[in-house]
């Protein structure tokens, strides 16, 4: 069944209507699709949604859920930050469902955000600023933080679990099979096993250039299916044209794995159906 939970629209820092979304994934064949823009933060960046306009996030995506009614089901979500005093959106009312991230960590003198998948640029400046140069600890940090998320603010959908390896292309700053990284790794299955969480494979790192593989890399997928984690395909789509980015190749490395399900919200409730 074809669907994609996680997009983004003019609302954030996609491009296009969400009306457009819909048809092209109309076009594309799929069952489902869910707007997910980025929930407004406290402070400015140029990737969220304003908070002034949620209320319009709300109302169009509302009337498109109406208006596609019976040609493919809509749900109205948000992509949400994890962060100390960060505000709870899973029960705002209208937002269906929360794909949980953690896109930036506090600097841990100043508190200040730095972000954890940004450019190559920021990803540097992250890591020397932040961190001393010290990989390892950047990683702890990161995979720390989604722990904690999955722990005491759990989301329905875990956002591109390891997007910490975004600028990693080449094993340009760390080896997947470092010890300390597996270890993490392991770590935060072990919690997302605690909980009834979905992790999505997201091929949104492929859609735009910086991996050829989705998240989460391949091996941590295994992981994923022998703890019987409940995974879901997603786009993470920035483009109306890029619906179904990556789709054909990473469908077929999931069924090599032995995936054969995926869990959705459909016919409004939360469901395995074929990949
Ligand atoms: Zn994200
Ligand atoms: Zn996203």
């Amino acid at each position: 069944m074809l669907v994609s939970y996680h997009s983004h629209s003019r609302f954030c820092d996609g491009k296009g209507e969400p009306e457009e979304y819909v048809r092209s994934a109309l076009s594309k064949g799929f069952s489902a699709f869910g707007f997910s823009s980025h929930a407004p933060l406290p402070f400015e960046t140029d990737w969220n949604m304003k908070a002034e306009a949620l209320p319009e996030y709300l109302r169009v995506t509302r009337e498109l859920k109406e208006r596609y009614a019976g040609r493919i089901e809509l749900h109205t979500g948000l992509e949400t930050d994890f962060f100390a005093g960060c505000t709870d959106w899973r029960t705002m009312p209208g937002i269906t469902y929360t794909l949980g991230a953690v896109h930036f960590l506090p600097h841990p003198a100043t508190g200040a955000a730095m972000p954890v998948d940004g450019n190559a640029k920021e990803f540097k400046e992250t890591l020397e600023e932040g961190f001393d140069g010290d990989i390892q600890a950047f990683g702890e940090a990161y995979y720390g933080k989604i722990r904690e998320m999955l722990l005491s603010m759990p989301p329905n959908i875990l956002a591109h679990l390891d997007v910490f390896r975004k600028n990693n292309a080449g094993d340009r700053y760390f080896d997947e099979e470092d010890e300390w990284y597996r270890e993490e790794i392991a770590k935060t299955l072990d919690v997302v096993s605690l909980t009834d969480v979905i992790v999505e494979v997201n091929t949104g790192g492929m859609s735009r250039g910086y991996l050829k593989d989705p998240y989460p890399s391949w091996w941590i997928l295994s992981g994923i299916f022998e703890a019987g984690i409940p995974i879901q395909l997603n786009s993470d789509v920035h483009h109306p044209d890029a619906v179904d980015f990556g789709y054909e190749a990473v469908r077929s490395g999931l069924l090599k794995i032995g995936f054969t399900k995926q869990r959705v919200l459909y016919g409004g409730i939360w469901q395995d159906v074929p990949l």
